[in-house]
């Protein structure tokens, strides 16, 4: 990778970023994308998706990000697997520390999105990659003929649950409370789907079994009446929303209590140069074309400000 001075680098290959170096490379600044941890965002690891427009029949989660990483490499965008570390908002030029190497540049755009939430467990985590999933997209496949249980009660959850009703015999969203965040459509789908049932009011206190590093069950733990029982099933899938990937920002920049960067008109972060767009900054929408809507506002701020430095 060329390490001399950049003009602009974006942190994050999601739909915002991609979207920020369509722009910012159409207006020839030769951005740097840092792919980041989850190359190609919540897009890369989704299915069918219905509300971008354009796309009268939908278009796939992935071939829609490949599509914008194509088109921003059309007009010079470079691309880099690797995350940042720490950065330097205070100097200038703004240094990035990818650990192995350093970057210095004129302006960042930082859309590094959000990250699948985990109930915390310990059980929980011990069995990741063993039953417990994040991504029915992704694990799906390998509970094909099983009983599978989704926790949440937003548009995520009813996704992954009727996703996964092409592989189980049965799907148990397991919601913690009797409202659902999610929307009326999709509910209304998971409410009449033939394999899909609903356990509302109920926590998991633990998964089953860390010793045979295989999912076998759930303890459920009813939040009205106390009861706990245990449930059997073969994978536990979250779906319970997402944190932001802000924490390498360390104090540097305004966050709001959990940790979404805080911008003023859409991008503006409290530093001159630095610009935020997508789900790192965005816990209300949270949605591709409103991802893609603040990457193009964060490029085409970095390019104003480009100028009036007379860049
Ligand atoms: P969300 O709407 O914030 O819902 C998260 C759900 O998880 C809530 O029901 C919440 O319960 C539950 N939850 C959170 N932490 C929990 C915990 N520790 N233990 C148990 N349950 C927990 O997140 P999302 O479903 O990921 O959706 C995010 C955004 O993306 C939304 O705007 C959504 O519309 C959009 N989205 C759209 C689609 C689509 O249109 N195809 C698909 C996916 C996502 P409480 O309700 O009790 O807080």
């Amino acid at each position: 990778m060329d390490t001399s001075l950049r003009n602009v680098v974006i942190l994050g290959s999601g739909c915002a970023g991609l979207t920020a170096a369509v722009y910012a490379a159409r207006a020839n600044l030769k951005p740097l994308v840092l792919e980041g941890h989850e190359p190609g965002g919540q897009l890369s690891i989704t299915t069918l998706v219905e509300n971008f427009p354009g796309f009268v029949e939908g278009i796939q989660g992935p071939e829609l990000i490949e599509n914008i990483k194509k088109q921003a490499a059309r007009f010079g965008a470079e691309y880099h697997m690797g995350h940042v570390v720490s950065a330097d908002f205070v100097k200038r030029p703004f240094v990035l520390d990818l650990g192995s190497v350093q970057i210095q540049t004129r302006t960042v755009i930082i859309a590094s999105g959000a990250s699948a939430r985990w109930l915390g467990l310990p059980s929980e985590q011990a069995l990741i990659g063993h039953g417990v999933s994040s991504c029915a997209t992704c694990d799906g496949f390998f509970f094909n003929g099983k009983e599978i249980t989704v926790i949440g009660g937003g548009d995520s959850a009813m996704e992954e649950a009727l996703f996964l009703t092409r592989f189980a015999t049965k799907v148990t969203i397991i919601h913690r409370r009797d409202v659902f965040r999610a929307s009326k459509i999709m509910l209304d789908r998971a409410r009449q789907h033939p394999k899909i049932e609903f356990l509302t009011d109920t926590t998991v206190d633990e998964v089953y079994d860390v010793n045979a590093k295989e999912v076998t069950g759930l303890k459920l733990h009813n939040l009205k009446t106390g009861k706990q029982w245990d449930f059997p099933t073969s994978a536990m899938f979250l779906g319970i929303g997402h944190e932001p990937n802000a924490k390498w920002v360390n104090g540097q920049l305004d966050t709001d209590a959990d940790g979404y960067l805080l911008t003023k008109n859409n991008v503006f972060t409290r530093v001159p140069g630095v610009f935020a767009c997508g789900d790192v900054q965005d816990r209300r929408y949270r949605q591709a074309i409103s991802a893609a809507g603040s990457g193009c506002m964060a490029a085409m701020e970095a390019e104003k400000f480009l100028e009036e430095e007379g860049r």
